[in-house]
């Protein structure tokens, strides 16, 4: 039997996360949110450059899914690809969540430890015992996680008093265990055998009461994912614009799941914020139109520095489908390897082809008509003229992961580097590193102050509006420069005595660490065009 999960000895992706987190806390990219109160488990908050980053990143989908439709390309159809953004409210009524089948069916399959009353999901504990031992005794370990893993060996070593190799053990997720296995089963921190109890179901959406008479009738839910603010709006946009089918509605916000073992930082938590579009498209187009997305999508995130062996596009197979859409033309995942599920990797978009599932849905539950009238469509009628059609538009969903999408983009960046005074270098793609340019006047005399501050005000100006332009003056130029390799901030001018006599900077590239002389007047442009503008 294979091993998927076992923990990576695996050379490609060799940073560490301990690293990375530390990084993320001393710049101020990401902290544990409620910190100062000891935290709270599946929530974090965005400091200053994190903030920026996760903007940077928001803004960039925006702009090219919603503002350039696509970036401006054409459709298979051949015509310009149109979406159009909406901005739906967390809390819904309930009978939204009925529709989608979330309140029946939006659960993870979870254990509990009698023992350490610690509660794990079943499909993320991975089992190893002994090859064909079927009396001996089995040993629980959380996927991909290094500690649990080694725990789990140390003691099934102990259990058979020597070490076994690894062609000696046999390894299967929990969720193949049968119960009589379960009983001797032990648990990923658990001392005794069998305190682990049945998978059960546990819904993932958390509830409240909108307000004053708190009663179960009058429970709500904060939305778990940002699509069905949209699917419940698809008429009232078709009505009130000038869309039409084949089109897209887009939306970005936050969505709430009460996961059951939130973990590895900020990729599964409870909070989070998605990017998500729905495409709505004629049955017979689905298929082309699902090619187009999920070849789009992935180039768009190597296009932001996601590029090389650590992004993979994974097609599902067919057991792993939702049952919509198994008749489907697919689904796909946009995959990356963080440090954390290296030698795998962890899904950051999902394209999904969801037919007509939702909108059928919400028909039938609301009992509004969903369908939508194609006049280009249909027989052609004795005028020559096709007669209409009515249909239910098929979906192509590709749902991405802001936070998962930033925690990737710092996975990647993270270069660490020890020749340089910062020992690590942020390299993030100038388009959306948090902060764009930095001013320093390497010293605080002799007029340099005054001649950086005017450079800084026209990059203020030209750029402000897509990061930070940091103004240092204090310490070093060195200790400068290392401050914003650790940010990430691709390019530092700095103004010296050669400045004010023949009006050039120094331009210093966070990547090479090189540096050249530039005419001051000419940073703008040399700017714009190191950012793609
Ligand atoms: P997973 O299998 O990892 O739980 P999922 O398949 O349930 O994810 P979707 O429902 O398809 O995820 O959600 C779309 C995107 O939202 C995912 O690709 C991911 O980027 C993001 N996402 C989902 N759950 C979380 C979470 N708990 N924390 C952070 N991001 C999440």
């Amino acid at each position: 039997m294979t091993d998927p999960a076992a923990p990576s000895t695996d050379t490609v992706q060799t940073k560490s996360m301990d690293d990375i987190m530390a990084l993320c806390k001393r710049r101020g990219f990401i902290f544990q949110a409620s910190e100062i109160y000891g935290g709270i488990q599946g929530f974090w908050d965005y400091g200053p450059l994190g903030a920026q980053l996760k903007k940077n990143l928001r803004d960039a989908w925006w702009n090219d899914v919603v503002m350039l439709g696509c970036n401006g390309q054409n459709g298979p159809d051949g015509k310009p690809v149109r979406i159009v953004p909406v901005d739906s409210c967390i809390i819904q009524n309930p009978k939204v969540w009925e529709a989608s089948g979330h309140v029946a069916g939006f659960n993870d399959p979870m254990v509990d430890c009698r023992e350490t009353k610690s509660r794990y999901r079943a499909d993320h504990l991975m089992c190893i015992g002994e090859k064909g031992d079927k009396e001996g005794q089995i040993y629980a370990y959380i996927e991909n996680d290094d500690a649990s893993y080694a725990a789990a060996r140390k003691k099934l070593d102990k259990y058979k008093k020597r070490t076994l190799t690894d062609d000696e053990i046999d390894t299967c997720p929990l969720t193949d265990l049968s119960v009589d296995e379960l009983k001797i089963t032990v648990g990923p921190d658990a001392k005794e055998v069998g305190t682990l109890t049945e998978p059960r179901a546990f819904n993932l959406m958390f509830d409240t009461i909108p307000g004053p008479i708190r009663n179960e009738d009058n429970k709500a839910y904060l939305r778990p994912e940002t699509a069905q603010g949209i699917f419940i709006n698809f008429k009232n946009v078709v009505d009130t614009t000038r869309v039409s089918v084949p089109f897209g509605i887009a939306q970005t916000g936050k969505a709430f799941r009460n996961e059951v073992t939130p973990r590895n930082f900020t990729f599964r938590s409870r909070e989070f914020e998605q990017m998500e579009i729905e495409f709505f498209c004629h049955p017979d187009d689905a298929r082309a139109w699902y090619a187009f997305w999920r070849d789009w999508r992935m180039q768009w995130w190597q296009e932001l520095g996601l590029a090389g062996d650590n992004l993979i596009m994974r097609e599902h197979d067919t057991d792993e489908l939702a049952h919509y859409a198994k008749e489907g033309a697919g689904t796909a995942d946009v995959e990356y390897r963080f440090p954390f599920t290296a030698p795998g990797y962890g899904e950051l978009e999902g394209i999904a082809h969801r037919t007509d599932f939702d909108l059928k849905q919400h028909q039938q539950h609301s009992k509004k008509k969903m369908e939508y009238f194609d006049p280009s469509r249909g027989e052609i009628a004795k005028n020559g003229q096709p007669k209409g059609e009515w249909y239910l538009p098929h979906v192509i969903e590709p749902s991405a992961g802001l936070d998962r999408g930033v925690l990737a983009l710092i996975c990647e960046a993270y270069t660490p580097d020890p020749d340089r005074a910062s020992g690590v270098f942020m390299k993030f793609h100038p388009r959306i590193s948090p902060i764009k340019a930095a001013v320093f006047p390497l010293v605080k005399k002799d007029g340099m102050p005054e001649k950086a501050d005017e450079l800084r005000r026209t990059l203020v100006k030209k750029f402000g509006h897509l990061g930070a332009i940091e103004f240092d003056e204090k310490q070093s130029i060195g200790k400068r420069y290392a401050r914003m390799d650790e940010a990430g901030c691709p390019f530092c001018f700095t103004i010296d005595g050669d400045t004010l006599n023949d009006g050039t900077v120094t331009v210093r590239d966070r990547d090479t660490q090189e540096q050249s002389r530039i005419p001051m007047e000419e940073v703008p442009a040399f700017l714009a065009e190191k950012l793609g503008l």
